[in-house]
């Protein structure tokens, strides 16, 4: 099983290889299933701008592929630079949170002080739709 270090480690890694030559604004983000296999994603803009994958998009579009099914992301780590935390945007919370659960753990790595913060999803998208909201009654 890995630990915290190592998925930081990992979104650190993925970072390095992020696209992003029009808002020079990198980021990595890695998930850990629990299994304790590491998925990971780096930012993908575009020179169309609106088609601009963020990294944590891109870490559960790996996961999936790799067999992820909703409820099976323990514990997300996202790298960036900024002079405060990077937290997950709107989208990327909705999406991390379909593969999450309430008590999945979010590390937010900052280059900038070398500090790690850390929120449930639970804290970042409280009252979140989810499959089950799809039930038929
Ligand atoms: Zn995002």
């Amino acid at each position: 099983m890995s630990g915290p270090d190592e998925l930081i480690a990992a979104a650190k890694k993925a970072r390095n290889n992020a696209y992003a030559p029009y808002s020079k604004f990198e980021v990595g983000c890695a998930v850990q299933l629990h299994d304790g296999r590491i998925a990971s994603g780096t930012n993908v803009e575009n020179s169309s701008y609106g088609l601009t994958v963020c990294s944590e998009r891109h870490a559960i579009a790996a996961a999936v592929l790799m067999g992820a099914k909703p409820g099976d992301v323990t514990r997300v780590a996202i790298a960036g630079d900024s002079p405060v935390s990077v937290p997950p945007c709107g989208a990327c919370r909705q999406v991390l949170s379909e593969f999450s659960s309430e008590q999945t753990q979010i590390l937010i790595y900052n280059y900038r002080d070398d500090s790690v913060v850390s929120f449930t999803m639970g804290e970042l998208l409280p009252e979140a739709f989810s499959p089950k909201n799809l039930t038929a009654s």
